[in-house]
Parts: structure tokens; C-alpha cells; sequence
């Protein structure tokens, strides 16, 4: 079946439901949440703010650790949201809007796509309107997921990445998880496959989260969040993650230490980062400040050395630092599709010396690190 207005009819269900509750001066979880309230939140304000986030807050509400993010959320996602501020939210939100609604009989998450429903749980008319939808969110930059038979293509093979690190890292059973940088959410998901009690992803490109919310929509209540905020905005030293990833965020930040410190601040004692980056061959004393772009990109400001990165993390507190992998990145990895038809890697590569970017620069190698707080 078809509908086009249930996000717009379960704000207002939601909105009068927390209005009654709200006028009897309750401050009680949502609709259908039979979980204890250990903090007395305005549940108005987020389903004002956001009525896609109203399931956050029985999910932390259980965590006093994440109470600051908690305090600190309705305003940010108030900002983030604010229409005035995105020329293209409405037509984001329309599309969240259209999306079928349709029972998934089977979600793996465990997979290299995603799987969220099977193709009997819908006929080809209703695959096609989801694949209309979902491509009027472009350019889909990180997957690939699958999603009742539609498979989204995205320009990254995000798997590859998972497949480096997962066997390798504290497994996530019963942990809460922090994705700084998360993008789509593609790893949120993962994370959540391999059973983390609770992920909350963090990226501040607006896209990105609606096209989390566009998966969300599709898989139902799941522990898994996306909120629209830059590392930057986090309360600081949270020391509330088990584990905490920061995956191809380091290079884009102009002050790779702090965000290191910022990242070991939001990490509990003992609890486990894991790191991501584009890196150079080289020296302990070596790194690259790329003068202008790098393989086209504009905001890139610091590519380490792997050893120069190890001296960091230790400089930042960080112990049992270990290099799990080196990886040059490949057009296997990072493509045009049609998902993503902007310029990808290929043609950020130098034609007849690919192991150079077009700016003459080494091209892209990635190294994954652990290290415990
Ligand atoms: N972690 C994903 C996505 C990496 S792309 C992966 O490894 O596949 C880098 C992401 O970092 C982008 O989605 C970008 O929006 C996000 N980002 C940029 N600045 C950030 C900041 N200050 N805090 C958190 N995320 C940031």
C-alpha cells in the first residue's frame, strides 16, 4: 500500500498525544513506550523540533551518561532543521514523506548491503516508486544497501571498510557506540548487526541524515540515531561511549589533535577508538599539508604518516595504540554509479600516473588504528 502522509500524520498523532500529556504536566515517555523515565525531558520539544528523534529518547533516557546530549539536543536539531536554513529540507522532507509504507519480513543487518525486506514483500510498482524516491535524495555516497529488492548502488563500497575492521575491534555486543562522521549511518547499521545495545551516529551534512532517515523509515525501531551535529557540537567529555569510531573525518578537520582529545573525551575509561584516515608512506617527521585541493577535495588539511599518527594518538593519552591496516583506496572501492554521478575517484586520479592525484599529490591510501583510552 501507498501513502504519502503517514510521517505528516503521525507528527500530529504524536504532537497531540504529548500536548494531552504535556497538559497534565506529564513528562512521560512516548506513544507505545513502555520504558521507564529516569529524566524528566520535554518530550514537546523534541517532536516539535524533529518528530523522527521522539524514539531517542526512551533509547538514552536509560543512560545518565548521554543526559547532557539529552539537554543539549531539541535546540541543535531545532537549528539543523530550521527550513530557513536549507534550501532543499522541504523537498527532502517531501520525499521522506512519499516513502511506501510496507512490512519488512526479514532485516540483516549483518550483511555487506543491508537487507531490509524482501522483494515478496512488495510488487514491482512499489519497488519502483521506492527507487524514484530514494534517487531524488542523490548523490547516495556511502552503502550499498538493499532495500525491499532495490539495490542502492552507492558510490562507496562501504563493506570493503567494515570487512577491514570488523573482526578486529572489541566485538560491539551490549555496547554503546558513537559514529563521528557517520555520513549516511551505512556503519550505524553494521554496528547495530553485530548487536551494539546502542548507536548513535553524528554528521553534520543534512543529506546524510535524511537519507539515514529514508533507511529508518524502511527497517522500523531500531537503537540506531542519527543526529545532525559536527563533532564540535558534542557536549564535551561525555566519557559515556564503549566505543567510539571516527572514520574519514581526521583529514578534514584543521586541528587533528583536538579532535583527537575531543574524541578520547566522549570515549569511557577503558573504552576503545577506532580511527580511520587517509595516510602517507613515510617518516615519523612526515606529513602532508596539501597547499590546495587534494584529489579535488577542498577541505583536507592534514595526511599523517602512520607513524606520525601513532605519535599522535600516544601525545593525546591514547594507550595500546595498534595499526590494524594499510589500504590503498581503488575504483573497486570508490566509483561513479548511478546512485552517485558526480566525479568519483577515477577522475581525481592523474591518467597516466594513477599513483598521483591530479594535483600531483600521492593518491589516496587509508589506515585504520585502535587504541584504548
Ligand atoms: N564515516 C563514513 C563517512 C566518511 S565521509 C565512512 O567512513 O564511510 C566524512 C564525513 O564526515 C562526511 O559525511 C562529513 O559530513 C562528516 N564530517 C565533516 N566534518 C565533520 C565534523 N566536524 N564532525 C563530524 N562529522 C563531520
Amino acid at each position: 500500500m501507498l501513502r504519502s502522509d503517514h510521517l505528516q500524520g503521525g507528527l500530529q498523532a504524536a504532537l497531540a498525544c504529548e500536548v494531552a500529556r504535556a497538559s497534565v504536566g506529564g513528562l512521560e515517555p512516548p506513544c507505545n513506550s513502555t520504558r521507564p523515565v529516569t529524566r524528566n525531558i520535554s518530550y514537546v520539544r523534541y517532536n516539535q523540533a524533529m518528530p523522527n528523534y521522539a524514539t531517542f529518547l526512551p533509547d538514552i533516557n536509560v543512560q545518565p551518561a548521554l543526559y547532557p546530549l539529552l539537554d543539549a539536543l531539541p535546540g541543535k536539531l531545532a537549528q539543523a532543521f530550521d527550513p530557513s536554513t536549507h534550501g532543499d529540507l522541504s523537498r527532502w522532507q517531501d520525499v521522506l514523506a512519499r516513502l511506501p509504507v510496507l512490512q519488512a519480513s526479514r532485516i540483516d543487518l549483518d550483511a555487506d548491503a543491508p537487507c531490509i525486506g524482501l522483494p515478496g514483500d512488495s510488487n514491482a510498482d512499489i519497488r519502483q516508486a521506492i527507487e524514484g524516491q530514494l534517487k531524488k535524495l542523490h548523490p547516495w555516497r556511502k552503502g550499498p544497501y538493499l532495500v525491499h529488492g532495490v539495490h542502492i548502488d552507492s558510490e562507496w563500497r562501504s563493506d570493503l571498510k567494515w570487512r577491514r575492521l570488523s573482526g578486529h575491534i572489541e566485538p560491539l555486543r551490549g555496547r554503546t557506540v558513537l559514529d563521528v562522521g557517520c555520513g549516511n549511518g551505512y556503519h550505524c547499521w553494521r554496528m547495530a548487526g553485530m548487536r551494539a545495545k546502542l548507536v548513535i551516529g553524528i554528521d553534520p551534512t543534512l543529506l546524510s541524515v535524511i537519507q539515514f532517515q529514508a533507511i529508518k523509515h524502511f527497517t522500523g525501531e531500531y537503537p540506531v540515531h542519527v543526529l545532525p551535529l559536527g563533532i564540535e557540537e558534542m557536549p564535551g567529555k561525555l566519557a559515556a561511549f564503549d566505543t567510539v569510531f571516527s572514520m574519514g573525518v581526521l583529514y578534514h578537520r584543521r586541528s587533528p589533535l583536538d579532535h583527537l582529545l575531543e574524541l578520547r573525551g566522549l570515549l569511557r575509561t577503558g573504552g576503545e577508538l577506532v580511527l580511520e584516515t587517509l595516510v602517507i608512506h613515510g617518516g615519523e617527521r612526515e606529513v602532508l599539508i596539501p597547499e590546495g585541493r587534494y584529489a579535488r577535495m577542498r577541505n583536507v588539511w592534514f595526511i599523517p604518516s602512520c607513524a606520525m599518527l601513532e605519535g599522535w594518538l600516544k601525545r593525546c593519552g591514547f594507550r595500546d595504540v595498534r595499526l590494524l591496516d594499510v589500504t590503498q583506496t581503488t575504483p573497486t572501492e570508490q566509483r561513479a554509479t548511478d546512485w552517485m554521478r558526480f566525479q568519483s575517484l577515477q577522475d581525481c586520479l592523474d591518467p597516466a600516473t594513477p599513483a598521483l592525484t591530479v594535483e600531483g599529490l600521492p593518491s589516496p591510501v587509508r589506515a585504520i588504528f585502535l587504541a584504548k583510552n
